[in-house]
């Protein structure tokens, strides 16, 4: 049987961040769980303005990660909240949780990539282990929020030059 190789686990430490590693499950339905716990020993950071924060309590988030070989990868994240000057009680700062998906952001990008290459929606879908409704629901919510935060940069640089014509 294959496990997480340390190149996996490796790669995740950081996405982790400011939770680490803690067990690794086999479930009998062929999928993975990673338990990170909070390593109160790291600084922590507002999820909005990534200002250094102090703990306040702590959230369990589960989240659907980068398969592994044939197995799907889902980790259990005990990930603090926080306490910020200016955004009160927030979600601390990580990489592998975002507030829109049950998706990590990796496997979000990586189906998101994938999808527009040449191969059909379906093959794609049973590859990442994935409903095909699934997969159009990541693609769709990504292209629409890659449009937003190309718009908003755009818009940015117009007032940006709207300011110097004054
Ligand atoms: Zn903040």
């Amino acid at each position: 049987m294959h496990t997480p190789s340390d190149a996996y686990l490796k790669l995740l430490r950081p996405l982790l961040c400011p939770c680490r590693n803690h067990s690794l499950e086999f479930l009998a339905v062929g999928h993975w769980l990673i338990t990170a716990l909070d390593d109160s020993n790291l600084p922590v950071h507002c999820n909005v303005c990534k200002c250094p924060g102090t703990r306040f309590d702590h959230v369990w988030r589960k989240v659907r990660h980068l398969n592994f070989r044939s197995k799907q990868v889902f980790i259990l994240l005990q990930l603090p909240r926080i306490q910020c000057e200016e955004h009160g009680v927030r979600n601390a700062d990580q990489r592998i949780f975002d507030n829109h998906s049950k998706y990590s952001p990796a496997f979000q990008e990586f189906v998101f990539q994938e999808f527009f290459s040449d191969q059909p929606a379906g093959s794609l879908a049973r590859r990442m282990m994935i409903p095909t409704t699934t997969m159009m629901r990541i693609v769709q919510s990504l292209t629409s929020r890659k449009l937003a935060a190309h718009s908003q940069r755009v818009e940015g640089i117009r007032s940006n030059e709207d300011g110097l014509d004054r």
